[in-house]
């Protein structure tokens, strides 16, 4: 029996950006229940729920210690009543019953598994949940119309959904860094994203690429792609151009949250072991079926045939000596790259609460290219990290400690 008197009870701000996250958890067990029912939330389109329980969980993150008991979370912001209830539920028993029920769920199997394809998000897949279509096999023999981007998620399922490696990140970044050296001389090639947080492993690899005088940067982008395609490098790409007007007086107000920078979704051919690149990645890898359908092999079935195939393709599996990664490339004129840096560095809850503190604490519009003061109806220039933290108010938080 712990008395109350021994139980820490913990202060901790109410906006996660001005609390210091970093990738150690004292409360995972918490925190991954919270996590997934605010996953579960995203995936049905309900995003007041969805964020609700980002922010109950990002809180607990932040914790410094284990909590053991309820009465530690008194006086706590950014727990609602049902974060509070899911909370209890692992404290009392080990798990939450309704995170146990939305695991074994059909529905959210079925999400999880279609939004693992790249290109594929929570509106196409439950239109195809309620077509009837649950998995992927279900989905290829559906014969539903995939567009580019979903073709090459399905074709490269299995790599997608393997965690990417800070050692892959690191490859990848020298290969973006010649790319980026190679059309254009003296461009800077920054790693952003969880990579930059300090995290082991990503879902993909994030860039920002800019160039010091301001300017030089522009049409920087198709240059790099076409490059980085000349030499194999990509198995997908999609570049969408620069939508940002530059007026005299500064940048024109963004409309939206989204940013507008020129930029690139890409799914890399990442040569495996020896993670340096080649010049002809292409030519590496291509296991012929003549390798392994031998000259003495007589194939007088189908079934034999089917038989070859199927050895064909698992002895080709574990001979493949590339891996598809996905990497976002973003490119920003040296004017914003501060903001451009703040804004690709996440974790997407600290941003999300940098905007909403600006917004609603200090009457500021934040957004990946700028910062503007409602107040004194002007921009705020700054050319490092530092500078936005102090115009809005807030200690510095370092990359390492934005893990909300
Ligand atoms: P992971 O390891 O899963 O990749 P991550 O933190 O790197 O984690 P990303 O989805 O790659 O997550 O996002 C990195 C950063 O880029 C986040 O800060 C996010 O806010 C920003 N970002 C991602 N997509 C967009 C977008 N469409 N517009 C503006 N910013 C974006
Ligand atoms: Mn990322
Ligand atoms: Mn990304």
């Amino acid at each position: 029996q712990i008395s109350e008197a021994e139980v820490a009870l913990f202060s901790v701000p109410s906006y996660a950006c001005q609390r210091r996250t970093t990738r150690d958890n004292h409360n995972s067990n918490l925190t991954d229940a919270l996590s997934l029912l605010a996953e579960n939330a995203e995936l049905n389109n309900e995003d007041g729920r969805g964020v609700a329980f980002r922010r109950a969980a990002a809180l607990m993150k932040a914790l410094p210690t284990q909590v053991i008991s309820m009465s530690q979370l008194r006086g706590l912001p950014c727990l609602g009543e049902h974060s509070l209830r899911v909370i209890k539920d692992v404290l009392e028993n080990g798990v939450s019953s309704e995170v146990e029920s939305t695991k074994q769920s059909k529905r959210y199997k079925a999400l999880k598994i279609l939004t693992g394809i790249f290109g594929v998000g929570a509106k196409t897949a439950d239109r195809w949940i309620r077509e009837g279509i649950y998995n992927l096999e279900q989905l290829r023999d559906s014969g539903q119309t995939l567009n580019r981007a979903q073709k090459s998620g399905l074709e490269h399922y299995d790599d997608l959904n393997e965690p990417v490696t800070k050692a892959e990140a690191d490859a990848i970044g020298e290969i973006v860094q010649k790319a980026v050296d190679s059309v254009l001389t003296g461009s800077q090639v920054a790693l952003t994203g969880g990579f930059r947080r300090g995290k082991l492993t990503g879902h993909d690899v994030d860039f920002l690429i800019t160039h010091p005088e301001e300017g030089k940067e522009v049409g920087l982008m198709p240059k790099v792609v076409a490059w980085l395609e000349s030499q194999g490098f990509l198995l997908y790409q999609k570049t969408t151009r620069n939508s940002y007007l530059e007026s005299k007086d500064g940048p024109a107000r963004p409309a939206s949250n989204m940013d507008r920078f020129e930029r690139c979704f890409s799914i890399f051919k990442l040569t495996k072991g020896k993670e340096q690149e080649s010049t002809q990645p292409e030519e590496q890898n291509d296991l012929k079926t003549k390798d392994v359908l031998r000259p003495h092999m007589q194939v007088d079935t189908d079934q034999q045939l089917c038989e070859l195939s199927k050895n064909y393709q698992m002895e080709a599996a574990s001979h493949k000596i590339w891996r598809a990664v996905r990497v976002d490339l973003v490119v920003s004129p040296i004017s914003q790259f501060a903001f451009a840096v703040l804004g690709w560095t996440g974790s997407k809850l600290f941003e999300r609460e940098l905007r909403r503190w600006a917004g609603h604490e200090k009457n500021m519009s934040l957004s990946s290219h700028a910062l503007f003061d409602n107040t004194q109806n002007k921009y705020l220039r700054a050319t490092s990290e530092e500078e936005i933290f102090a115009y809005l108010g807030l200690e510095y938080i370092p990359p390492s400690e934005r893990n909300a």
